[in-house]
């Protein structure tokens, strides 16, 4: 059991996405660690910039802010979607490719717009996440998980959210916008994140 458990506190760090939170607090849950988010930690005015060039950096940047805010251990994710033919963009600038602001519906044009001359067979792309713990003792936990597939050229699906209605994952025929919220669950980057935490978390305990 870590310290976080035995206090039964940690904070979610730079999400007021319910969703999130939840999914990793079912997960940590099973460690005796209950997920509180950074506003009931009292931290809710933190805002920490995304000035890293990479998903670990960002995760950590903003677990560490919120650790720091909050005085208690802290946990983040960063995300985002990597596509091959545009040598990992949008990367680490998901959620502002086109521009500070964007909306998804813009994000996702843009991207049609880069990809419009690359062959089926080269739009391949990857979700990951990067999960990183912060705790007060000085011990950090890095965790990623990655989602392969590939970029279509049209949306399909009203499910999800960002690039889901242009995603289709490696083994589907359908878009994560297509797919319900138990199914992504299930092989999405940021399940497979948790799972590598869970397991490192874990094998910290032998
Ligand atoms: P963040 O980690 O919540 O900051 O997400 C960064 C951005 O990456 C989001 O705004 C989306 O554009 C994109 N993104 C991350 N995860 C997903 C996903 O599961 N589906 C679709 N888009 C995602």
């Amino acid at each position: 059991m870590t310290d976080s458990g035995k206090n039964g506190l940690i904070v979610v760090a730079a999400t007021g996405n319910p969703g999130k939170l939840r999914e990793i607090g079912e997960i940590t849950a099973e460690f005796g660690i209950k997920v509180i988010s950074k506003k009931d930690a009292g931290a809710g005015d933190i805002e920490i910039e995304e000035i890293g060039s990479t998903f670990e950096e960002n995760s950590f940047l903003k677990a560490h802010g919120v650790m720091e805010a909050a005085g208690a251990d802290a946990i983040a994710d960063d995300s985002g979607l990597a596509v091959d033919a545009l040598n990992g963009a949008p990367g680490v600038y998901s959620a502002r490719f086109a521009g500070e602001g964007a909306s998804d519906e813009e994000n996702n044009a843009k991207l049609l717009r880069l990809l419009v001359d690359v062959p089926d067979e080269k739009r391949t792309a990857r979700f990951v996440c990067v999960i990183t713990l912060c705790r007060t003792d000085g011990t950090v936990i890095t965790a990623k998980g990655e989602c392969r597939g590939r970029i279509l050229r049209a949306p399909r699906g009203r499910g999800g959210f960002g690039y889901d209605p242009l995603f289709v994952p490696d083994g589907y025929d359908r878009t994560f916008a297509e797919l319900n919220e138990e199914q992504k669950n299930i092989i999405s980057h940021r399940a497979i994140a948790l799972l590598n935490l869970r397991k490192k978390i874990s094998e910290e305990k032998l």
